[in-house]
């Protein structure tokens, strides 16, 4: 029970898509019946998000972009102690990384386990939300304020048609950011008359048998990619970014990536079939996979949301990630890429709560912006790009432990995170060691060790 109510009536809550966000949403909001009305929508027609795999590309029979980006051998890159939800572990009898049937199977274990299907509208696609303008009604005052606004929220049933409005007092968007595919800016990119896809697009390796592959991006989808497609193709070719998160060039230098595989600069233009890298190199690939990461899209949210995306990167006005600056009933659950969505939620959705409940008090907008944007212009000047303003991977100041470390301070609750830094540190350091074999790593409390690293 809070220490004092805002408001008389359960808050109505909206929450938008029933992926691992919006189910933790969906479970932490059942736990607390007497304070909250919750709906959640789901445009898909299952629950899951990205583990619901989908062997179509480009739009689904609905005409709606595919949401999700897995590809057929898909093993996560995370091992299950790291990757669950606190309060439901895996089985115990599972493999470390899974394929993502599993992981789809857990989710859907999950969701039974708290008999959230019940609250789940499928089928049912978010077309807008509105920000209420207009004075509410005494009855439903008593918690209103020029911070706390209601929403109109327009959803369309995708089976059978129809649109319904309601109203919430509160939105918790968890719509994901693995959907809308970011590319990069290469001169002469129109011009490339091979075979060119997104990572979002790629589903197998066999129609790339025999090919030259160049993969865009030295991340984990780049190196994903590479492990799935090497054994089919002619040869890959890893063009590395600026960033080489993986080390992937070292990697190649030692002579531990496959006899096929190797690393180049990235690319300055592309005329017809043929790249320049910037170190000189030329190379006519069959095929170009733009392994160039995603864009942050929120299509349903209505000018009045006051909500933009600057770069396709750098949601605003957001304070700690989440939370609308100027609308405080407006929060976003997921969007930090850490890549640990699934416990993260644990963490971020509590404290939403927390603040419709009125027992977390938020500084003004004017701190909360010097905030925002000191924080901002400390990345920039570290190096990092606009496209980082959300991103937690540059240790020791914008880690995903210390952003855990620093929401919970800010809301004075327990971190459930904490229990996960340990094993997040081991794969990190595995990961980073050899990529090749990380995954074969093994964890115990009183023994962590990476196998077969050089
Ligand atoms: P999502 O899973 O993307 O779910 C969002 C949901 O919102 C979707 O179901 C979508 O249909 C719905 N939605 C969107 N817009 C609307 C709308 N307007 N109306 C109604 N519904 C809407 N994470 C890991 O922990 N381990 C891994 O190994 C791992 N591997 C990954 C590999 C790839 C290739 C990718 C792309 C991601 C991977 N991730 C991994 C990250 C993964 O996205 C998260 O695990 C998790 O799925 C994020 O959950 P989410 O609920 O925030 O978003």
């Amino acid at each position: 029970m809070v220490a004092y109510r805002l408001y008389m009536a359960p808050l109505r809550v909206a929450v938008i898509g029933a992926g691992p966000s919006g189910l933790s949403a969906a479970r932490l909001l059942a736990s607390r019946p007497q304070d909250f009305d919750f709906e959640v929508y789901e445009r898909g027609d299952n629950i899951g998000g990205t583990w619901m795999y989908s062997e179509k590309t480009g739009l689904t029979e609905n005409g709606y972009p595919v949401h999700s980006s897995i590809y057929k051998n898909l093993i996560t890159n995370l091992p299950t102690d790291v990757m669950e939800f606190p309060d439901f572990p895996f089985p115990s009898d599972s493999k470390k990384f899974m394929h993502w049937k599993e992981v789809r199977d857990y989710i859907f274990a999950y969701a039974d386990q708290f008999n959230l299907r019940k609250d789940i509208q499928l089928n049912t696609d978010v077309k807008s939300v509105k920000r209420i303008t207009t004075k509410p009604v005494p009855s439903e005052a008593a918690h209103q304020s020029p911070n706390r606004p209601q929403w109109l929220v327009r959803t369309t049933a995708l089976q059978g048609g129809g649109s319904k409005e309601k109203v919430f007092d509160a939105v918790l968007v968890c719509s994901g950011h693995y959907s809308v595919p970011h590319y990069p800016d290469i001169p002469g990119q129109e011009s490339f008359n091979g075979v060119h896809l997104h990572s979002h697009d790629y589903r197998h390796p066999e129609p790339y048998a025999g090919k030259r592959v160049l993969l865009m991006g030295a991340f984990q989808s780049a190196f994903d990619i590479m492990k799935d497609l090497y054994p089919h193709a002619s040869e890959v070719i890893i063009s590395l970014s600026e960033l080489d998160g993986l080390c992937l060039g070292e990697l190649y230098k030692k002579g531990l990536l496959p006899h096929n595989v190797r690393t180049t600069t990235f690319p300055q233009a592309i005329n017809g079939s043929v790249v320049t890298f910037t170190d000189g190199d030329t190379l006519e690939p069959d095929v170009i996979i733009f392994c160039t990461g995603y864009e942050y899209s929120f299509p349903f949210l209505d000018a009045s949301c006051d909500v933009t995306v600057s770069e396709g990167k750098r949601i605003q006005p957001l304070f700690k990630h989440m939370i609308h600056s100027r609308y405080h009933t407006l929060m976003f659950i997921g969007m930090p890429f850490t890549g640990l969505e699934f416990p993260l939620a644990y963490l971020q959705v509590p404290i939403a709560l927390m603040i419709l409940d009125g027992s977390l008090a938020l500084p003004s907008e004017q701190d909360i912006n010097k905030e925002t944007e000191a924080d901002y212009r400390d990345r920039l000047a570290s190096g990092q790009k606009p496209r980082h303003a959300h991103k937690y991977a540059f240790p020791p100041r914008w880690s995903y432990t210390v952003y855990c470390d620093e929401i919970a301070t800010f809301a004075k609750i327990d971190n459930v995170m904490q229990p996960k830094y340990r094993s997040f540190e081991v794969v990190i350091a595995a990961m980073l060691k050899n990529m090749m074999t990380y995954r074969d790593y093994s964890v115990s409390d009183s023994h962590l060790e990476c196998h077969h690293s050089p």
